[in-house]
């Protein structure tokens, strides 16, 4: 198949064309790089079944092919990116994603949105189910993520319901791997790189917050099974083992060695209390669970990090 991933140069984009280009599908890569990097793909480098193109898909595109299917990812991800983008944030949901859906439409083509647990909000209902409409604050710091994915999946509702375009929204929880930008404040680079270079560790608030970490191989196969055997509906898709933001601290200073003390700063405003997905729905539509465990994922994770040399 002839497959359109935006933000194919991000942490996870790069992580599903690795696999889709594997399967032995064509890629045309859409990202504008405002936090993905080229170095993401360089594995890619000189294979002709991956075009990358640099655009910002909150503008408009025309591609001469055919296309068959479309995952858009393109969206800043992590509190720090999103705060600092928060008017690209907002283009990317409503404008990009409505971009891409016009593509789906003029070339018949499968598209999936990334969504995201952030959808929920600061949740009042545990674990988090698909029927679970949120508890968000429009304007509160993280306003621009939530809405601008509660848009979208609103965006692509219309455009399934009103031109029967066949489109899937996953709902991912916090995802982790190789490839993330280790300066991109989101809490397992930040950990990780903090134990490595002997300093301390940041838990934000008393550290009693929870959330529930997918590793990246996980999240791929449960997007793919998504986009080829799931429906319209909302799916979440992320790993139900839940941890404190303090266990964690500490178990990522266990893999790492060391003595790193751990210590609190300002929780930040909006700062949702606990997340854990309900995966029923994903257990039961595509036979999908995640296999990696924590322990593991954090071990890969942690060899990977000691190696980078930032490739953006
Ligand atoms: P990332 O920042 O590493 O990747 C996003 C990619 O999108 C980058 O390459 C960036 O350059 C590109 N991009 C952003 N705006 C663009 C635009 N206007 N035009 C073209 N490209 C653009 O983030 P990620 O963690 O890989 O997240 C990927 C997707 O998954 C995002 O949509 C995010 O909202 C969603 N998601 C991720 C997580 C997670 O834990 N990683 C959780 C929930 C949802
Ligand atoms: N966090 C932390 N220390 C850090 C970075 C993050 O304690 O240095 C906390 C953050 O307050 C949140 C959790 O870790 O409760 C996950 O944060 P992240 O930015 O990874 O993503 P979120 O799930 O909040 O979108």
């Amino acid at each position: 198949m002839r497959i359109v991933v935006t933000g194919g140069a991000g942490f996870i984009g790069s992580h599903l064309v690795d696999r889709l280009v594997e399967q032995g599908h064509r890629i045309v890569v859409i990202d504008n790089f405002i936090t993905g990097c080229p170095g993401n793909l360089a594995q890619h480098k000189g294979n002709d079944a991956v075009t990358i193109v640099e655009h910002d898909i909150s503008k408009p595109i025309y591609l001469a092919e055919g296309v068959d299917r479309i995952f858009h990812l393109a969206s800043p991800a992590s509190p720090i990116d999103y705060q600092k983008l928060p008017i690209p944030t907002l283009k990317v949901g409503a404008l990009g994603t409505h971009n891409i859906l016009g593509m789906a439409k003029l070339k018949k083509a499968r598209v999936l949105l990334a969504s995201t647990s952030e959808v929920y909000g600061d949740p009042e209902e545990h674990p988090q189910k698909e029927t679970y409409w949120g508890h968000v604050n429009p304007v509160g710091p993280r306003g621009c993520y939530d809405e601008s994915k509660r848009f979208a999946e609103a965006l692509m509702m219309a455009y399934h319901t009103y031109h029967k375009v066949d489109t899937r929204i996953v709902r991912i929880f916090n995802t982790y791997g190789p490839r993330m930008r280790l300066n991109d404040g989101r809490v397992v680079p930040a950990f990780i790189s903090q134990v490595l270079a002997g300093e301390d560790l940041t838990v934000f608030g008393d550290g009693s917050q929870t959330r529930s970490f997918c590793y990246v191989s996980d999240l791929v196969s449960g997007l793919i099974s998504l986009m080829d055997k799931g429906d319209e509906n909302p799916c979440n898709i992320g790993n139900p083992s839940e941890i404190t933001i303090r266990e964690f601290a500490e178990r990522i200073r266990d893999i790492v060695g060391g003595k790193t003390r751990i210590v609190e700063r300002p929780l930040p405003v909006d700062d949702p209390r606990r997340r854990r997905p309900d995966i029923t729905r994903a257990k039961t539509m595509l036979d999908w669970e995640p296999k990696v465990t924590l322990q593991e994922g954090l071990e890969k994770t942690v060899a990977w990090a000691r190696t980078v040399v930032s490739p953006c």
